[in-house]
């Protein structure tokens, strides 16, 4: 068992980010948010113009893109091929490739490997899908975060709202929430599943101060 590492998985909008950079920053710990780095593939296939349909063409394509993260004053920025690309990523356009795209084995084994490879050179808490399953199957705590799709979607609903974001639907967003979660659970490499030794933490009714707590409770008693 790892005790430097923590992995923490759950679906879209469960507040995964938010409670893993707390908890770096209390461990002082890096955060490792793979999300952005399969945002960051998912952006290169949209720029190459790759058929992302098209199996062969995401392997013949896939080592073109060099994704980094890096914490530049304190933020996390993610790269590609040298650009920072931090806020173009987090289009919802490029999530929901980013979802499709990470079916992919030549993908996800990129991926997996840079992950590693940080987790190895320092104490880590990294976010995504499938760390504690795949990843870091040695994490000496496993969180699988979740929250019920009504309460994911409102709290994406105003997260958007107060960045200004016009013309908002609820339930659309609700729907987009579902159909990205049946998509990550039911791909056939590593699909978002809980794994055997996680504790689940459902935070429908726990605000985020709550939510710490408990997954810092959880560390220390470990
Ligand atoms: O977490 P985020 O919404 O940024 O992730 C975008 C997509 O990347 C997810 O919907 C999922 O398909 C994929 N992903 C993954 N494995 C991870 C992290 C993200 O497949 N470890």
């Amino acid at each position: 068992m790892k005790k430097n590492q923590i992995a923490i998985d759950g679906p879209a909008g469960a507040g995964k980010s938010t409670i893993a950079k707390m908890i770096a920053a209390e461990l002082g710990w890096i955060y490792v948010d793979t999300g952005a780095m399969y945002r960051a593939m998912a952006l290169y296939f949209d720029r190459s113009g790759t058929d992302v349909n098209d199996e062969a063409a995401i392997d013949r394509d896939v080592d073109g893109a060099v994704v980094e993260l890096a914490v530049e004053n304190g933020t996390q920025v993610v790269r590609l091929n040298g650009e920072d690309v931090s806020t173009t990523i987090r289009e919802q356009r490029i999530g929901e490739l980013a979802s499709w795209t990470s079916r992919y084995g030549s993908v996800r084994a990129k991926l997996t490997e840079l992950q590693r490879v940080m987790a190895e050179e320092q104490p880590v808490i990294m976010d995504g899908r499938d760390i504690g399953t795949t990843v870091l199957p040695d994490a000496g705590l496993k969180i699988y975060l979740t929250a019920s799709p009504s309460v994911r979607a409102k709290r994406r609903y105003d997260e958007l709202k107060e960045k200004g974001t016009p013309d908002l639907d609820l339930a659309a967003i609700e729907q987009e929430i579902i159909a990205r979660d049946e998509q990550d659970m039911n791909r056939e490499i590593s699909p978002l599943r809980k794994a055997d030794d996680a504790v689940e933490v459902d935070t429908s009714d726990m605000t985020i101060e709550e939510v710490v707590e408990r997954v810092t409770s959880l560390y220390k008693e470990r």
